[in-house]
């Protein structure tokens, strides 16, 4: 779910190019054709910022470079994925303004659903599995405890919240009456199988890829074709997912994948079930923002406050962390994105 996001962590305007959108962290922007300054609705600019969101707020301090690595993150994934699932990705050739941090891809129409899958079960399938020894639905074995593998990778679906809402989770049956079953199935086999690459692959550099959240959407000319609607309706209307067959209408892999943002990464040597795990990227953040140095109180509806440099070095060093460890690359990349 998306909050409203106040002036100075907004995206910015752009030139030659129209904001529809600006998310938690990313902002959305249509290419405008020069000569007649409309844009044809077939390609976003999606530009990853250097926001960084904790317990649900924005904070108003960014951290320099995340944007970058989001983004050039995700697409060495898309490559490493690219047989298992096709992506939204159409060029990494950007405006200056916005190198390395941006790329443009196929405008989609999302599916209605937050792709999750697990491989370890920690947060909200920990506690749901305290409750009732399933996640999502999915009965587990007994014992299991707070950092603990997975038998095999689960799906664990939630809805996409409103703005200001919070994501709820929903089971798979949930998700067939939102989308129909046969995109349902396509759509959880596709989140388990990025689950299983990433972590096949992210094993091999000690990393650990406890859970993640992808998006999916489809071409609106496919969509429209196979529905009799217009493409124009099929990005705004209703649609009636039900009728959709995913073995003549193309499923991709849009938004991010498998960065910090939208997984969980341990690295594998500190892993200890029975604990909470420390995760990557964000933990320096979160622990400041709860310590006494913050005077900050969660529940309270103050915004937190702006982050201390040693702080804000710390999460931008994990971040390239993350990236380095993952790709084998340094940062920044040579050719930026190339
Ligand atoms: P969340 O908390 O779920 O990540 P958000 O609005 O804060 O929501 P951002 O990552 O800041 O998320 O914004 C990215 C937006 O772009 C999301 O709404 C996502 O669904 C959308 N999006 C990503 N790829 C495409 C695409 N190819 N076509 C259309 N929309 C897309
Ligand atoms: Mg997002």
């Amino acid at each position: 779910g998306d909050v409203v996001v106040p002036g100075a962590t907004a995206s910015p305007p752009l030139a030659g190019h129209e904001l529809l959108y600006s998310g938690k962290v990313r902002g959305l922007y249509a290419p405008l054709d020069p000569r007649t300054g409309e844009h044809d609705g077939t390609r976003l600019l999606l530009v990853a910022s250097d926001r960084v969101s904790a317990y649900d707020h924005v904070l108003s301090t960014p951290v320099p470079d995340k944007g970058a690595v989001l983004t050039q993150l995700s697409l060495w994934w898309f490559d490493q994925l690219a047989d298992l699932a096709p992506h939204h990705v159409v060029s990494t050739d950007v405006p200056p303004a916005v190198a390395g941090r941006a790329v443009y891809v196929r405008r989609l129409r999302m599916l209605p659903v937050e792709c999750v899958a697990r491989a370890f079960l920690t947060g909200g399938g920990l506690a749901e599995y305290a409750a009732s020894g399933t996640v999502s639905g999915v009965r587990l074995p007994e014992g299991l405890v707070d950092g603990s593998r997975l038998p095999e990778p689960v799906f664990t679906p939630s809805t996409k919240a409103p703005a200001g809402e919070h994501d709820q989770p929903i089971s798979f049956a949930e998700v067939e009456g939102l989308v129909g079953p046969r995109l349902a199935a396509r759509v959880r086999d596709l989140t388990v199988a990025i689950l299983q690459r990433g972590n096949e692959i992210a094993a091999g550099r000690g990393i650990l890829i406890a859970d993640t959240k992808v998006e999916f959407g489809v071409d609106p000319e496919q969509l429209a074709a196979a529905l009799g609607i217009s493409p124009a309706d099929a990005l705004e209307d209703e649609i009636n997912w039900a009728a959709v067959d995913p073995d003549v209408v193309d499923v991709l892999l849009a938004d991010e994948v498998l960065t910090p943002d939208s997984s969980r990464f341990w690295r594998a040597d500190e892993w200890a079930p029975g604990r909470t795990q420390t995760s990557y990227d964000k933990q320096v953040l979160r622990d400041w923002l709860t310590s006494a140095d913050s005077g900050w109180d969660r529940r309270s509806d103050a915004p937190p406050p702006s982050l201390p440099d040693e702080v804000v070095g710390l999460t931008r060093a994990r971040y390239v962390e993350a990236y380095e460890t993952l790709t084998g690359q340094t940062f920044p990349p040579a050719a930026p994105s190339a």
